[in-house]
């Protein structure tokens, strides 16, 4: 993908979201787009930040680890935070790089996270995955159990942990009305959990990729996460 086709991809994305926004009656810019570059280069990632696009998204801590520090030294503004199912053996290096988990899963990676960034003197914000899918495996699978960990929170166990929302994944298929359900669902359930704790900022909804990003905003989204539509198809031989 070269240079100039990142940047008018950027601009396409960028130029979608803003109508999506204005068609959902939602403000301007309530909607942050995420460049999610796993599978592509270094290289393509720079280009995008020549263009303005501070914020990225990898799924494997390794593939982040190969990429971001050095371009973290280059740009003092990239954002970068970790999307992907992470493995407890993982936690340690997805809190160096990032500066935000999205996927956060299950209750037993958040005593670890707050080990490690108590170690590193650094404080990270995380994002509740919910699952919202059947073809999809990850993220918590009951309310209670999210309750379960925002207590934890209230009770003050992670002081280097910052909630700061939810993040779903609708099934990929071309029935809209199921991606339409599973976002919507993850909008009630984080709408609940933000009024019943509102000690904590829970606003963000990390939710749509380049084949539903346009629903993922009409439902509330004020994140999308875009990989495909930006850089081009994944070359999954590659790695
Ligand atoms: C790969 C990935 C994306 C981006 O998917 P595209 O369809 O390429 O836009 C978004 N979110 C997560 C969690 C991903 O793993």
């Amino acid at each position: 993908m070269d240079a100039v086709c990142i940047r008018e991809r950027l601009d396409f994305i960028n130029q979608k979201i803003r109508d999506a926004e204005c068609r959902a009656g939602r403000a301007e810019n309530s909607v942050r787009l995420m460049a999610v570059s796993k599978f592509h280069p270094a290289e393509a990632v720079i280009e995008a930040l020549n263009c303005g696009q501070f914020l990225f998204g990898e799924n494997r801590v390794q593939e982040a680890m190969d990429k971001f520090p050095e371009v973290c030294r280059q740009f003092s503004q990239t954002e970068l935070h970790i999307i992907g199912g992470l493995q407890s053996n993982k936690v340690k290096n997805a809190v160096r790089v990032a500066s935000c988990v999205q996927s956060v899963d299950r209750i037993p990676l958040l005593p670890l996270m707050e080990r490690f960034c108590a170690d590193y003197g650094k404080k990270i914000r995380v994002l509740f995955e919910i699952h919202t899918a059947e073809d999809t495996k990850s993220g918590f699978r009951s309310e209670d159990e999210l309750r379960a960990a925002l207590d934890g929170f209230a009770g003050g166990l992670y002081p280097h942990l910052i909630p700061a929302g939810f993040m779903t994944m609708a099934p990929l298929t071309d029935d809209q009305n199921a991606v339409r359900s599973s976002f919507i669902r993850a909008r009630s359930i984080a709408e609940k959990l933000k009024s019943d704790y509102h000690g904590f900022d829970l606003s963000e909804l990390s939710m749509g990729m380049s084949g539903d990003f346009e629903i993922a905003i009409e439902e509330g989204s004020t994140m999308v996460r875009i990989g495909t539509a930006i850089f081009g198809e994944r070359d999954y031989q590659k790695k």
